[in-house]
């Protein structure tokens, strides 16, 4: 049976947590605290499957964002703590609350007070880069990145299991071009089973189409990884790093495009 839940973020902003790869990164849940709103229902989202339903407390308004932002960073400040990146990230979406775009500003007005050497990135499913107040946002920070797990309609639709029928890997592909140069794009390769079907997108044919459209968006990067925790479908296996390392190779090969492997 598939879990209702995996790890929830109980907080608008939470962390600071420290890793490797980005450093000391705090956290922003533009989703509720208690629950998930999401416009893909990802069959490997660490924050559960949508069913769970969105929880008691609400999306958080800018206002709350920026006085809790505030509060967070300038107690970071006094007390001397490093912060190298703000990361939007959480239990579902960012892009849709509906403050998206306010939020972002503030974000960077309060970077730019307490902690101008930090980065701001948000990670985002690609679902609302077709609003133009959306995808100007995205455009202000340092790093917008961009999910694309598959480039074959039927594995994306298995994988990321859109709620909206009007999200196609075609669309998608065409609205990410309009970050060429500047995007980095995330492809989570994954293999197992769901709902009878079998999931993999580290075959050729699909690295072959990731590859054909990697070449068409152009990103800035394109960002690999596997799965880390535990997921709502218990039937997914991680792609090694070794594996991982070689698939990248082959992209980088192919796109002559940075990919980084997580
Ligand atoms: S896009 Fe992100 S938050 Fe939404 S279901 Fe997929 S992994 Fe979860």
């Amino acid at each position: 049976m598939p879990k209702d839940q995996t790890v929830l973020f109980h907080s608008t902003i939470f962390g600071p947590v420290h890793s490797r790869r980005l450093g000391v990164s705090l956290g922003v849940n533009l989703s509720p605290d208690d629950g998930k709103v999401c416009s893909f229902d990802c069959v490997y989202c660490e924050a559960g499957y949508n069913s769970q339903g969105p929880g008691t407390t609400g999306l958080p308004s800018r206002e709350k964002v920026k006085l809790q932002l505030r509060d967070k960073l300038s107690f970071m400040k006094s007390a001397g703590d490093p912060l190298d990146v703000i990361t939007f990230s959480g239990n579902g979406e960012p892009t849709l609350n509906p403050d998206f775009p306010g939020i972002i500003d503030d974000v960077i007005a309060l970077r730019d007070e307490f902690y101008p050497g930090a980065k701001v990135s948000v990670l985002t499913n690609s679902t609302r880069i077709f609003t133009r107040e959306v995808a100007e946002a995205l455009r202000k920070v340092d790093n917008n990145i961009l999910k694309l797990d598959s480039a074959v309609e039927r594995t994306m639709r298995l994988i990321d299991q859109p709620t909206s029928k009007e999200f196609t890997v075609e669309r998608v592909v065409r609205g990410l071009k309009e970050f060429s140069g500047t995007g980095i794009i995330q492809t989570m390769m994954l293999r197992g089973e769901h709902g009878g079907m079998t999931v993999d997108n580290t075959t050729p044919e699909e690295v072959d189409a990731l590859i054909a459209a990697y070449k068409e968006i152009k990103p800035r990067e394109i960002m690999l990884y596997s799965l880390d925790r535990s997921t709502p479908e218990e039937r997914l296996r991680k792609v090694e790093k070794p594996e991982l390392e070689k698939i990248g190779r082959r992209i980088e090969d192919a796109t002559g495009i940075k990919v980084q492997v997580n």
